[in-house]
């Protein structure tokens, strides 16, 4: 049995069926979750020798291993793919600022829901990964800073995969990581990002964990929402809105719009002014992202005139709104850019 596929309440009762006092689950689970070992060669000295003796005989530490890693000229940026123990691939993005280090985690292998622009999207629906394996990539990240004495600061659910539509093993990975007894991740240094599934985000307001929400929304008429994201026909705009308005109400947190910045689609004067008006009244943030290049999405990103055109309609509704730091593309390592095959592709193995 892989220990890292129990939560804290399955390993006390594991315990618990063995005779083994709980006190022992609390050290165990801190080892696991703050040391992140794969062996149990370094396992603490505190714990009885009947349970050190029955974990090395009945239990395992199994975590995806990395088959494969690209890194930035500048450093600032690795990719690394792990390997699942089907033989599905899922890549994790870490990235350096200056203070703080973030990592780009997945929630899907692939992805039903098929925005034009996003390569995870245009590979399709492979699988939804477990707890265990979202968990493992924020280990990963986790493990990989600590080897060059640095720490995970922060994580973003925006890797391949909608996470509102793996729900139940996305929020249980996410109340593992944030768990105080263990990796105690601070949750609101973690963002879930969503293409808007309205039952989701309904959802999520009445949870009680405080991380930050992102939207996809990228369009603010049905009639370009619709072309570029198919999910729009299913969860319109004016639903999306009234789901994000009951959000923001109940959990009184800002929530993080994304807007892809495509050439003559939706960097228009038009868009601003519609997102404008839906958005009076409800606390967002736009963040701009500039469209990087995917093989089947035959458009352009914005130019400098459109954007600066589409930021001054924002400040003068008084909108917050930044435009967010290009990283990875060099090693197709940026936004949409994950699937699941390109690294080894790309590098000819
Ligand atoms: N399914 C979730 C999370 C994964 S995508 C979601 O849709 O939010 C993470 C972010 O990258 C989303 O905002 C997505 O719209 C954006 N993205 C996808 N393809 C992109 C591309 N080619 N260029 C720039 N951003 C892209």
């Amino acid at each position: 049995m892989n220990l890292y596929d129990l939560d804290f309440t399955a390993l006390e009762a594991l315990f618990a069926s063995w005779d083994i006092a709980s006190v022992h689950a609390r050290t165990v689970w801190k080892w696991l979750y703050r040391q992140c070992p794969v062996d149990f060669a370094g396992m603490p000295n505190m714990l009885p020798q009947a349970l050190r003796a029955r974990l090395i005989a009945e239990a395992t530490l199994e975590l995806p291993v990395v088959v494969d890693s690209q890194i930035a000229a500048d450093g600032s940026t690795r990719k690394d793919l792990l390997h699942l123990a089907d033989g599905q691939r899922v890549e994790v993005v870490i990235m350096r600022y200056r203070h703080r280090h973030s990592a780009c985690i997945s929630t899907q292998v692939g992805c039903a829901c098929d925005c034009r622009f996003c390569a995870t999207g245009q590979m399709g629906f492979v699988r939804q990964l477990s707890a265990t394996e979202i968990v493992a990539q924020v280990l990963h990240a986790q493990r990989t800073l600590a080897a060059n004495g640095h720490k995970l600061t922060n994580f973003v659910l925006m890797g391949m995969g909608e996470p509102l539509l793996n729900y139940d093993n996305t929020l249980d990975a996410l109340r593992r990581v944030c768990d105080p007894r263990g990796m105690g991740f601070v949750e609101r240094r973690i963002t879930l990002s969503t293409v808007g599934i309205v039952p989701g985000i309904l959802r999520l307001a009445e949870e009680s964990l405080r991380i930050n929400l992102a939207v996809s929304l990228h369009a603010a008429t049905d009639a370009v929402r619709d072309t570029l994201l198919p999910v729009n026909r299913r969860y319109p705009l004016d639903d999306l809105c009234g789901a994000l308005k009951v959000y923001t109400d109940i959990t009184k947190r800002r929530v993080m719009l994304e807007w892809v910045m495509i050439d003559g689609v939706n960097d228009t004067r038009e868009q601003a002014e519609a997102l404008v008006t839906r958005f009076v009244g409800i606390p967002v943030h736009v963040n701009l992202i500039q469209l990087n290049p995917t093989p089947e999405f035959d458009a352009q990103p914005a130019t400098p005139e459109a954007i600066d055109a589409f930021s001054a309609i924002l400040d003068r509704a008084g909108i917050p709104h930044t435009m967010r730091q290009r990283r990875g593309a060099p090693i197709a390592a940026a936004c949409g850019q994950l699937r699941r095959r390109s690294l080894l592709e790309e590098t000819g193995r």
